[in-house]
């Protein structure tokens, strides 16, 4: 499972990219980043993310603003 998507914002975490915000790595495997982190764009707990599968989220996610 390469995508991930916070439940609350709609954020997506993408392996290929990593998380600059959070200083996590390009190709950084969802399950290596530390549990301490937390989304960058609203700061939901890790456990917040679930993987992104198929055409579940419309593309661009969920983000409201
Ligand atoms: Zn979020």
């Amino acid at each position: 499972m390469d995508k991930w998507i916070c439940t609350d914002c709609g954020w997506i975490y993408d392996r290929e990219i990593g998380a600059p915000e959070g200083k996590i790595l390009a190709e950084t495997p969802f399950e290596f980043i530390p549990c301490d982190w937390r989304c960058p764009s609203c700061g939901a707990r890790k456990a917040k993310f679930e993987p992104l599968i198929g055409l579940r989220f419309p593309k661009g996610g969920l983000r409201a603003d």
